[in-house]
């Protein structure tokens, strides 16, 4: 064997099993479950300890590939979290070269685990290449539609990225708000052709308008009978009125009781984080959220950590309009009533670029363990461990995932029930969290009491379609 894992509390979400366990990891494997103490070259000892499968994060902004290279910033701090699968390309956003991107993580490896989508924006922004482009997230006119001729241009990539073995096909609705409901059906078309291909969607409008942003998703789904999963809910319903967040979910879960396969994830904060030139903050979105200019908190950059005034907002709007920023909009109560919804999934929504970003990129998953469950009494340990495991493994159909049972892809986290909890702030967001003891993926031990051991040891995943 390769690893000897004993004396855990075992929880498996699908089984529902509870109990302690030796576990015996062969290959890349789950080999064994015993209750024997065998010997082996590589032991962990677990007492006291729970272990439950490596989680998945079924939404980031993947790390980018740079002059050949990809500095793994964003995975590696998922990979602190326990989080041992990633899907990126979120939001609308991928890789202007996604079959280059692809080729690299088969070739080198990467921390954890990786899926990918086709980034709806980065096709459409090609299209407006004379555009100025203000910021990275505004890829030439925004607000502009498109022809008959580029959509069907458009259909051709997104066949290809999913003929690479794309998980489907994300979009970033507030970012392009000149992307018509015809745009976004002919485009989506293309899925039925793919079995498992799914559409994730960054709402069209949050706060007062949040619940037509749901409508729409809904009709998307029902339209062209592909699965979607609904992006970051709490940053799109989490504003003011609570009853915004309960309508979000109540639409949501009648359109599942009719049978639309339609779900959403959630991140564990009040902070959204964007360009700060994106077309989030157009005109008239402080009102909207109720916020005055010192909730935006630039995070890079001459003004980082420097809360906005209304002269810093304008200058960095105009003139630096790629510095990302956090904005703390919404309500905390509200976000978190999202994961009482058995269907809501944890997600970090994470990006790192040098160690740099939202605190959520390397805390959203012990948060919800330690502030959540622990400490709140939102949600009970065994429903977290489920909607990060099992069922974003689902959500994916990853089969072999998600679960801790023999046979099993050997992807396991190992942690500490009562000692994890987020070790970040929004000043020091790359703090490792606590409390998480061991990390494996793919049967080797990637990640030790906050050290990464191996970065490499992660697969690109294919689109699974059986
Ligand atoms: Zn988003």
């Amino acid at each position: 064997m390769d690893i000897f894992i004993r004396n855990g509390m075992i929880y498996d979400p699908e089984i529902g099993f509870h109990g302690r366990k030796n576990i015996v990891v062969k290959d890349g494997r789950i080999a064994a479950l015993t209750d024997e103490l065998l010997a082996a070259d590589t032991i962990i000892d677990a007492e006291g300890l729970y272990v439950v499968p490596g989680f998945i994060d079924i939404h980031i902004h993947e790390d980018t590939l740079t002059e050949d290279q990809i500095n793994y910033s964003t995975e590696c701090a998922a990979l602190r979290m326990g989080v041992t699968t990633v899907v990126g390309g979120n939001c609308g956003f991928s890789p202007e070269n996604l079959e280059e991107y692809i080729a690299y993580l088969q070739k080198q490896g990467a921390p954890v685990n990786t899926m990918m989508l086709q980034g709806y924006n980065t096709i459409r922004g090609k299209f407006f290449t004379d555009a100025q482009n203000q910021s990275a997230y505004r890829q030439g006119d925004v607000y502009a539609s498109v022809s008959e001729a580029q959509i069907e241009q458009a259909k051709e990539e997104v066949k290809k990225s999913l003929e690479l073995g794309a998980a489907g096909l994300s979009f970033g609705l507030e970012y392009t708000p000149g992307c018509s409901f015809h745009e976004l059906t002919s485009v989506c078309s293309v899925l039925k052709d793919f079995p498992n291909a799914l559409i994730t969607v960054h709402y069209r409008h949050d706060a007062g308008r949040c619940l037509d942003s749901i409508r729409e998703c809904i009709q998307l789904s029902e339209e062209t009978g592909v699965p979607l999963e609904f992006s970051h809910i709490g940053s799109c319903a989490g504003y003011g009125d609570k009853r915004y967040m309960e309508e979000a979910l109540t639409l949501l879960q009648t359109a599942r009781e009719e049978g639309i396969d339609i779900t959403a994830d959630c991140y564990p904060y009040n902070a959204f984080s964007t360009l700060i030139g994106s077309t989030v903050f157009d005109d008239g979105a402080l009102e909207k959220w109720g916020v005055s200019y010192d909730a935006i908190l630039p995070i890079q950059g001459k003004f980082k950590n420097c809360a906005c005034t209304r002269e810093i907002f304008d200058y960095l709007r105009k003139e630096e309009p790629d510095t990302r920023v956090v904005c703390f909009a919404m309500k905390e109560e509200n976000v978190f009533r999202a994961y009482k919804d058995d269907a809501v999934i944890v997600a970090s929504d994470g990006k790192f670029v040098e160690n740099q970003g939202h605190a959520r990129t390397a805390g959203t998953f012990p948060r919800v363990l330690g502030l959540l469950c622990r400490e709140r009494g939102i949600l009970s340990f065994e429903e977290a461990i489920k909607k990060m495991t099992l069922l974003p493994a689902n959500r994916m159909h990853l089969t072999e995932k998600g679960r801790l049972q023999v046979g099993k892809d050997a992807d396991i986290t190992i942690l500490d029930r009562n000692a994890v909890r987020e070790g970040n702030t929004f000043v020091e967001p790359a703090k490792a969290p606590l409390g998480i003891a061991y990390v494996i993926v793919n049967g080797n031990i990637a990640m030790c009491h906050g050290e990464i051991q191996s970065a490499s040891d992660g697969v690109f995943i294919n689109r699974q379609d059986s």
